[in-house]
């Protein structure tokens, strides 16, 4: 029942909660889940977080990520929702590498309604970032939300070009980019935390979100995460679609972990 993904520490401190409610109330199955979920919703409760908005404006978003995970998804589902509250929102394709990766978030920008601003492939990725900025502000956006690469085979690289388009924004803004959104992919496991270890290094994240939870994953891997980093979760991708990007509740999630069961379950 403990998975793998919830990592030693964790496992360890619900092994002794589990001996304490033994030895206090006896064990049935029902108890030991609800004293599961309450240990596990302890770590989440902390770092469950929706994106926050400084006063800046544009509030620039800068995602990183593997490539894969789905950043380029969460950028268009984090636009579609910021859109819905009222907001200005323009989009900028800062993964040059591939013309299949500019066409796709063009496609989004479609589909939510939003400019994306775009260079044609090949160009540096720092100077879509700036150019956007740059319109951004002209246009009186609220949110600037800047799509990137990810490769990691070449670490060094990758580092190099974050690094710029950081420094880029900063000449326009001292305090941007406001927020760094780390996407991770929930399949992958415990590399996951290999993953928040590298981009924290390379791109200062600020924020995380976990993608493909709508699978197999349990998303066990989201309380190692939060015990080990303690960064904000911001909102959890549980789908394809533009409405599928949810608020992180550390509750609802603790108890889905633990199979305790719902609050509607339990009240009934
Ligand atoms: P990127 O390379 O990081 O930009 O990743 P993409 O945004 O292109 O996404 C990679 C794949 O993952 C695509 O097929 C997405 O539709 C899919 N994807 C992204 N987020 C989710 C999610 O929350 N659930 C599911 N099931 N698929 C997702
Ligand atoms: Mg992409």
């Amino acid at each position: 029942m403990i998975k793998a993904d919830l990592g030693v520490a964790m496992a360890g401190r619900i092994r002794a909660a589990i001996a304490k409610s033994r030895h206090d109330r006896g064990l049935d199955e029902g108890t030991v889940r609800e004293v599961l979920a309450a240990e596990i919703a302890s770590v989440l409760e902390p770092v469950a977080e929706a994106f926050p908005l400084s006063g800046a404006r544009p509030h620039v978003f800068l995602v990183v990520g593997v490539n894969g995970t789905g950043k380029t998804t969460t950028t268009a589902k984090m636009a579609h929702q910021f859109k819905r509250q009222g907001l200005r929102v323009m989009l900028a394709a800062a993964d040059t590498f591939r013309a299949a990766a500019i066409d796709q978030l063009k496609v989004w920008g479609g589909r939510v309604g939003v400019e994306v601003v775009a260079k044609e492939v090949g160009s540096d990725p720092a100077g879509v970032a700036y150019e956007a900025f740059e319109r951004a502000r002209a246009e009186a956006a609220d949110v600037l939300l800047i799509d990137t690469a990810g490769r990691l085979q070449n670490k060094s690289e990758l580092m190099a070009e974050l690094a710029k388009i950081v420094r880029v924004l900063k000449k326009l803004d001292a305090t941007a980019p406001h927020g760094v959104i780390l996407v991770l992919d929930a399949t992958t496991g415990q590399n996951a935390l290999n993953q928040v270890e590298i981009f924290k290094e390379i791109a200062g994240v600020t924020g995380i979100v976990v993608t493909k939870l709508d699978g197999t994953a349990r998303g066990g891997i989201l309380v190692a995460i939060a015990e080990r980093f303690k960064l904000p979760i911001n909102a959890i991708g549980i789908g394809e679609g533009l409405d599928d990007l949810k608020p992180f509740d550390a509750q609802d999630f603790a108890r889905a972990i633990a199979g305790a069961k719902s609050e509607n379950e339990a009240a009934a």
